[in-house]
C-alpha cells in the first residue's frame, strides 16, 4: 500500500546539508498501529509528511498502491491528501474562527460531498470521537483532550485508510493521552495509522510495530503483534474540490472573527472611494460649470465684424422708473407688460465687408467655433398676427438685432438649454415642416416681462389682460412671416409692384408660420443679455434670403439696373416708378432681401485659446491691404475669458490631485492589511492544503475574503458619498452661486463599486497568489 523505497531527503542551510531522512526503507501493508519514536530532530515529522504527501524529497521513490509517485501532478497530490490520508497534528491544526462542525466538514467539502451529506457525516465522526455535545463549539472552548479529538475527527471523516498523527499527545496530560491513543488503536482495526511519538511507554503498550529513527534513518523496526488484516483502499478518488460558498463562508466566518481589522480594512477602501468619487463627480459638475462659464461669456464677447457699429440705448430693466416684479419668479405662469420708450439707434461706419471677406471667413477652421452669425442689412420681413377678434396686426422690423422678434443666440439647443431656463413648452428644431410652419421661443426678462410696446404692437394690449398675460395665451402663439415676394404685387397697369394689404398677405399661401414652442427666460447664473421678445432659428432667415433672391419683384428691379448699365435706359424704382441714383437702386435691393455680404457677423469662438486664434486669423487678412481696405474686429468688451480659463483648469489640477492622493491612501491601507491578512492566516492555509485543498482553493478563500472586504468598502463608500453630497453641495452653491455642482448619477456609483472591488480584489491578488503557492509543511511550520 505504502512503501518508502531508499528515500533520501535533504534540507540545505546555509552551506550544511541536513539529512532530515537519509535512505529510509519502509512498507506499510496492513491495516495496524505503527509507532515511530526517537529524539527530537530525527526526521519523524519529515517521513510523516513524506508519506502524506506533504512534502517532496530528494532521491528514492514513493509507491502508492504499488505504483510510484514520481509523475504524480498536483490533482493527484490534492486527492491523495484529501481522501486516502488523514492528518492529526500535536498543535492541532483546527480554524479557529469556525465550528467544530465546520472544521470536521471543510475536510468533506473539499470532497465535493453534498452539504446534507456533510453534515451526517461530519456529526457522525464528532459522536464516534465522543463529542456530541460539542458541536457548535469553537475549538478555543473546549480542552486540550477534546480539540484532539476534533482533529482526530477531521482526520477520519473523509474515510481515509491511512491516519497520519505527528506527535498526537504531545500537549496532553497522561490521562487523556491514553484516551487519544486508545481512539488511535480503534481505528487501526481497519485503518494504517502511524504515530509520532515521544511516549515510549504507550508506543509499547499499544501499538503493533515500533519504528526508531536516528539522524534520519531507521535503527530499529520491532513488530510486537503481527496484525492480519489486510489494507483496504479507500474508495476510488474524485477530484478535490471546494466550492466558491465554501470558500466565501470561511472568509466570511474569517471576516466577523476579524470585525475590527474588517471595519478598518473596509474604511480604507471606502476613503478610497469617497475621494475618489467626490473628485469625479465634482469635477464631471465643475467642467459643466466651466462650459457654462465659458459658453456665457463667450456668447456675452463673441468676435464682432460689422458694417456699423450700432449703438442701441434700451431702458434698463434693472432701473425702471415704475415700480417692478421681483426678478426670477419661480411659479409665476404669466407675462407683464414693460413700460418702455423706444429705443434710440445710433450708427457708425466702419467697415466695408466685401464678398472676399467672406470666402475668408468660410476658411477658418472650423474646430475654433460653435458657430458664426451672418446679419444682413435687409429689410426685415413683416410679422403678422391675428388677434382673437380677427383683426391683423402688423409689425416692420428694420434691424434684425435691435427687434422684439429676431434670430435666436444659438441653433443648438444643448447650448440654448445651458444658458436658458424653459419655463413653459420646450425649445424649437430648428427646421421647417412641409406645411411651412417653423418654430420660435418667446425670450422673457428676469421678471418675466415684455416690452409693452411690442406687446401692443403684436396686438396684445396688457391692459386687457389685467396686466397679466398667461403663458397659455403665449404658447403656440402664431405669427406669420411675409417676405417681398409675398407681400409685393405686380399692378398689371403700371407694371410697377405695390404692397398687398395685410388680409392678402396672411391669407397668400407662400407665408411662413412662427409657432411659439416655449417661453424661456435666461438663467439666474447665466451672464448673457437679458434678451426680450421672440426668436426664431436661422433657418428662417436663409430661407428668405433664398426666396427673395429669385423673387419677381427682385428679379425685375434688378433687371431694370442691369438695362440702364447696358443700354443706357433710364433707372427708375420697381415701387415708385421714380428715377433714383444707382446706390439707391442698390439700396432698394436689399430693402427688398437680398444682400450678398452681411452687414455683421459674430463668431462665437469655443474658448480663450480658440478667441486668440480666431482674431489671428482675421488680423491676417489685412496683411497685404491698405489701410482703407482693412476690415477690423470691433474691440474687446467684457471679460477676459483666459483668466477664467486658467484659473478654472488650475482648480481642476488640484481637484485630480486630491482625488490621486486619496486613492494612493487606500490603497496603501488596503495592501498592508491584505498582506497581514495572509501572513495571519499561513497556518490555516497549511491545514487546508493538509487536507487537500488546492491552490486554487486556498487562492478562492483569499479572494473570496477580498471580493466581501471590496463590496463592504464600497458600499460604505458609496454611503459615506451621499451623505457628503449635500454638504458639498452647499458649500459650492454659496461660493459659485450654481445649485448641484456635484452630481452622482447612477453610472458613475456602479462605476466607483465595480471599479473598487476590481482593484481590492488586484491589491488581494499577489498576497492571495503568494498564500497558495506556499508550501504545506512551511505553511504550518511558521506557527509550529
Ligand atoms: P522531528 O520531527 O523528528 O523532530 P523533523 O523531521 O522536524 O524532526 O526534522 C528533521 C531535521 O530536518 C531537523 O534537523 C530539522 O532541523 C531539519 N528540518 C526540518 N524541517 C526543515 C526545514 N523546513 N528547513 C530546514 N531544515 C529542516
Ligand atoms: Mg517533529
Amino acid at each position: 500500500m505504502l512503501e518508502l523505497m531508499r528515500v533520501t531527503k535533504i534540507y540545505n542551510i546555509g552551506n550544511e546539508d541536513i539529512y532530515a531522512l537519509n535512505d529510509v526503507h519502509l512498507s506499510f501493508e496492513k491495516a495496524e498501529f505503527v509507532s515511530i519514536l526517537g529524539p527530537s530532530g530525527c526526521g519523524k515529522t519529515t517521513l510523516l509528511n513524506v508519506l502524506g504527501g506533504l512534502t517532496n524529497f530528494q532521491t528514492g521513490e514513493l509507491l502508492i498502491h504499488g505504483k510510484t509517485t514520481k509523475d504524480y501532478t498536483d490533482e493527484a497530490w490534492d486527492a491523495y491528501r484529501n481522501h486516502h490520508v488523514g492528518f492529526v497534528f500535536q498543535s492541532y491544526n483546527l480554524i479557529d474562527h469556525i465550528s467544530v462542525l465546520a472544521n470536521v466538514e471543510l475536510a468533506l467539502s473539499l470532497s465535493g460531498m453534498r452539504k446534507k451529506e456533510r453534515k451526517k457525516a461530519a456529526k457522525d465522526v464528532l459522536i464516534k470521537v465522543g463529542l456530541a455535545g460539542k458541536l457548535h463549539h469553537k475549538p478555543n472552548q473546549l480542552s486540550n483532550g477534546q480539540v484532539q479529538r476534533v482533529a482526530i475527527a477531521r482526520a477520519i471523516v473523509t474515510n481515509p485508510s491511512i491516519i497520519l498523527a505527528d506527535e498526537p499527545t504531545g500537549a496532553l496530560d497522561s490521562e487523556t493521552s491514553t484516551e487519544i491513543v486508545k481512539l488511535l488503536k480503534e481505528l487501526s482495526k481497519d485503518k494504517l495509522v502511524i504515530m509520532v511519538t515521544h511516549n515510549d511507554l504507550l508506543a509499547h503498550e499499544y501499538s503493533d510495530r515500533i519504528i526508531k529513527l536516528l539522524d534520519g534513518q531507521v535503527i530499529d523496526e520491532t513488530i510486537i503483534n503481527h496484525s492480519n488484516t489486510r489494507l483496504e483502499s479507500s474508495r476510488p478518488t474524485t477530484k478535490t474540490y471546494m466550492n466558491y460558498a465554501t470558500a466565501l463562508k470561511l472568509s466570511f466566518s474569517n471576516l466577523i472573527k476579524k470585525i475590527g481589522k474588517t471595519i478598518i480594512s473596509s474604511i480604507a477602501g471606502g476613503i478610497g472611494i469617497v475621494g475618489v468619487g467626490l473628485v469625479i463627480a465634482i469635477s464631471i459638475g465643475f467642467s459643466k460649470y466651466v462650459e457654462i462659464v465659458q459658453l456665457t461669456t463667450n456668447t456675452n464677447t463673441p468676435v464682432v465684424i460689422e458694417n456699423k457699429t450700432v449703438i442701441e440705448s434700451f431702458p434698463d430693466p434693472d432701473n425702471p422708473a415704475f415700480p417692478v416684479p421681483p426678478r426670477f419668479p419661480s411659479n409665476q405662469l404669466y407675462v407683464t407688460p414693460q413700460q418702455t420708450s423706444p429705443p434710440r439707434i445710433y450708427e457708425e461706419v466702419v467697415n466695408e465687408i466685401t464678398p472676399e471677406y467672406m470666402t475668408y471667413l468660410n476658411n477658418l477652421e472650423t474646430d475654433l467655433y460653435h458657430e458664426i452669425k451672418y446679419y444682413y442689412d435687409m429689410t426685415y420681413p413683416t410679422f403678422l398676427r391675428k388677434d382673437d377678434n380677427d383683426k391683423i396686426h402688423s409689425v416692420n422690423y428694420s434691424h434684425s438685432n435691435s427687434a422684439d422678434i429676431g434670430e435666436i443666440p444659438y441653433d443648438d439647443p444643448s447650448y440654448m438649454s445651458q444658458m436658458y431656463d424653459v419655463l413653459y413648452g420646450r425649445l424649437p428644431n430648428n427646421e421647417m415642416t412641409t406645411d411651412r410652419i417653423i418654430e420660435g421661443i418667446l425670450i422673457i426678462s428676469d421678471r418675466n416681462q415684455l416690452p409693452d410696446n411690442m406687446l401692443n404692437r403684436l396686438g396684445f394690449d396688457g391692459y386687457n389682460y389685467e396686466g397679466q398675460i398667461h403663458f397659455d395665451d403665449l404658447l403656440n402663439l402664431d405669427i406669420k412671416i411675409a417676405h417681398s415676394n409675398i407681400i409685393y404685387e405686380e399692378d398689371p397697369n403700371t407694371e410697377l409692384y405695390k404692397r398687398k394689404d395685410n388680409d392678402a398677405i396672411y391669407e397668400d399661401e407662400q407665408i411662413i408660420t412662427l409657432r411659439i414652442v416655449g417661453i424661456i427666460r435666461r438663467k439666474q447664473n447665466a451672464v448673457i443679455p437679458q434678451y426680450q421678445g421672440i426668436r426664431y432659428t436661422s433657418v428662417v432667415n436663409k430661407m428668405i434670403l433664398n426666396e427673395t433672391k429669385s423673387s419677381n419683384i427682385v428679379l425685375k428691379q434688378q433687371q431694370i439696373i442691369d438695362n440702364h448699365l447696358v443700354g443706357g435706359t433710364p433707372l427708375y424704382s420697381i415701387l415708385t416708378g421714380q428715377t433714383i441714383t444707382l446706390d439707391d437702386a442698390y439700396k432698394l435691393l436689399r430693402t427688398l432681401g437680398i444682400d450678398q455680404v452681411p452687414s455683421r457677423v459674430l463668431i462665437y469662438h469655443k474658448d480663450a485659446v480658440s478667441k486668440e486664434l480666431i482674431k489671428h486669423y482675421l488680423d491676417a487678412f489685412n496683411l497685404d491691404k491698405t489701410h482703407q481696405d482693412y476690415i477690423l474686429m470691433n474691440p474687446e468688451q467684457g471679460l477676459d475669458s483666459r483668466l477664467v480659463d486658467s484659473t478654472l483648469s488650475s482648480i481642476n489640477v488640484v481637484l485630480i490631485l486630491v482625488g490621486a492622493i486619496a486613492l494612493f491612501i487606500s490603497v496603501s491601507l488596503l495592501s498592508i492589511l491584505s498582506y497581514i491578512s495572509v501572513i495571519q492566516r499561513t497556518t490555516e492555509i497549511g491545514i487546508l492544503r493538509s487536507i487537500g485543498a488546492r491552490k486554487k482553493d486556498i487562492f478562492r478563500v483569499f479572494s473570496s475574503e477580498f471580493f466581501i472586504i471590496g463590496l463592504l468598502s464600497g458600499l460604505l463608500g458609496i454611503g459615506l458619498l451621499y451623505a457628503l453630497l449635500p454638504v458639498f453641495n452647499n458649500v459650492f452653491s454659496a461660493v459659485l452661486r450654481t445649485e448641484n455642482i456635484i452630481i452622482l448619477d447612477y453610472l458613475l456609483v456602479m462605476g466607483l463599486l465595480f471599479g473598487n472591488l476590481l482593484l481590492t480584489f488586484m491589491i488581494g491578488f499577489i498576497p492571495a497568489r503568494t498564500a497558495s503557492n506556499k508550501d504545506p509543511v512551511d505553511a504550518m511550520k511558521s506557527s509550529l
